[in-house]
């Protein structure tokens, strides 16, 4: 073993290092610069294009070599500003409607700074943030109608949320010790059944549990894009007939295609005759139980057994936050608890509150989501936001209506909330059409005028704008239908 070098007498002192600043003032002042210039961005980030891509010659500066030494941090803060800022995705613009993405807010942006200069670690461990989380799930109990008594984590999104409720619905209906056994212990295959217009991460879900995609029965729709009860219950049926082993039902409030809410009521009952776990995706669309003239679209919704919804869609808050709420706690607990010598709580000190958080979900160290939530929430009121998702669909009708009232144009499913789907028309088959509405979306997005994502509909290419932003107003909406049509226009002249 080699000895260590103990005398130092022959070394000039000089003090340990340490990641604080030297002079605390400089980075104090860079602090300020630094928040100035963020809300002068957001405040006038309506005067900026919707989206544009990011140059080559900045693409290029990200291949610079690791940095051995460090540098000045406001000239750090300089590449952020020079290389990061000016390309975001552009969901914090009134013109950004793609795919399911909320727009963020000032105030929750100031509390995710606050969140991570505390830094805690929200496993469980004895601080005001397990208070402030519990608080964030017991109003989010109380938004969504579900029980007191009812479990619920922060997780990091609505996929994970559907992982999660997923998988306590799997051990709890299971019917053997999965826990132990895994499911190579299954009797039969067990089997979850969701619409064809489910979300695509319930298939991971699937996949992730260790079920394999075969394990999740896509069912058909109805013309309004909702799950067809008769066919799932057919399915059902001839599934035991076989030998498999249902396990749950999914209900989406709100899909990604089109906005369509789920029979939640009917599949709550379908669920309980079957005993089959009851899990709703409820990712954006939960968030209309705060708004009371469109309350009813999910109703049925505080009866499931678990329910995913993302704070970071139609809530806002700072990407990433979502929650899943179980309606059987010890059914929660049991899934993701496990033992630790390390982790056991002593009665007094920090402790572990039995590493309370932790044994809600697979995360041991977690973020201190909770923050950005609460006081987005103390600070607007949940009236706020029932009124923005309102309005965003009021918005969505209004944009539908134009589409209706412009011959160019043909909107191609029910509005059910706030998801439009709509083309341009082109006469001739419908690959010529499929491409010229293509073509449509990316000079949308390429010229910054807005950001509509695509989809399928029937097979069919659809332009499809999504309205989840808190910055859009009226115009922006008449912005995108003018721009289409100018558009659509220009494509076909050029043929
Ligand atoms: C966005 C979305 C998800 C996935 O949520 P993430 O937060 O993106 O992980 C699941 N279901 C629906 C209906 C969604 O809109």
């Amino acid at each position: 073993m080699a000895m260590l070098d103990l005398d130092t007498s022959d070394r000039p002192a000089r003090a340990e290092e340490t990641l604080d600043p030297a002079d605390w003032e400089v980075l104090r002042l860079l602090g300020h610069r630094m928040v100035d210039d963020a809300l002068r961005m957001l405040a006038t980030v309506r005067d900026r294009p919707a989206w544009q891509p990011v140059p080559e010659e900045v693409v290029a500066a990200f291949r610079a070599p690791l940095p051995r030494e460090g540098r000045e941090a406001a000239a750090v803060y300089g590449d952020y500003r020079r290389l990061v800022e000016p390309y975001p995705v552009g969901n914090i613009h009134p013109r950004f409607w793609g795919w399911v993405i909320g727009s963020g807010s000032p105030f929750g942006a100031l509390a995710e700074l606050l969140a991570a200069t505390l830094n805690p670690n929200m496993s469980g461990l004895r601080n005001a943030g397990v208070h402030v989380e519990e608080q964030v799930l017991a109003w989010s109990r109380e938004m969504m109608g579900f029980p007191e008594t009812a479990s619920g984590v922060l997780v990091s999104g609505g996929s994970e949320a559907n992982t999660f409720g997923l998988a306590v619905g799997l051990q709890a209906k299971a019917g053997f010790d999965i826990a132990r056994e895994g499911v190579l212990g299954a009797p039969g295959r067990p089997t979850l059944y969701a619409s064809a217009q489910t979300h695509y991460s319930v298939e991971k879900s699937v996949r992730l549990l260790g079920l394999g995609s075969e394990s999740l029965r896509l069912v058909p729709v109805d013309a309004d894009f909702r799950i067809d009860l008769g066919a799932l219950e057919a399915l059902v049926a001839q599934d035991r007939a076989a030998g498999m082993r249902p396990f749950g039902v999914v209900g989406t409030a709100g899909t990604v295609n089109t906005g369509a809410f789920d029979d939640l009521e009917a599949l709550a009952g379908f669920a309980r005759r079957e005993d089959l776990w009851f899990h709703i995706d409820g990712a954006f669309g939960a968030w209309v139980a705060l708004a009371p003239e469109w309350a009813s679209l999910a109703a049925g919704m505080a009866e499931a057994d678990s329910l995913a919804f993302d704070f970071h869609k139609w809530l806002h808050t700072p990407i990433e936050a979502a929650c899943v709420l179980v309606r059987d706690a010890e059914a929660h607990h049991a899934t993701f608890a496990a033992h630790a010598d390390y982790l056991e709580p002593l009665p007094r000190g920090i402790g572990h509150l039995g590493g309370q958080f932790a044994n809600l979900g697979p995360q041991l160290t977690r973020g201190f989501r909770a923050l950005k939530i609460w006081m987005s929430i103390k600070a607007h009121g949940v009236e706020a936001f029932g009124r923005l998702v309102a309005q965003n669909i009021r918005q969505a009708r209004y944009l539908a209506d134009r589409i209706v009232a412009t011959p160019a144009l043909e909107l191609m499913a029910p509005v059910p909330s706030n998801v439009v789907c709509f083309r341009y028309r082109v006469d001739g088959d419908g690959a010529a059409s499929d491409a010229l509405n293509r073509e449509i979306v990316m000079r949308l997005q390429e010229r910054g005028i807005a950001v509509p994502s695509q989809t399928l509909l029937h097979g069919r290419f659809a332009i499809r704008v999504c309205v989840a932003n808190h910055r859009s107003r009226r115009e922006d909406f008449d912005i995108l239908v003018d721009a289409v049509v100018a558009l659509g226009r220009e494509i076909a002249a050029a043929g």
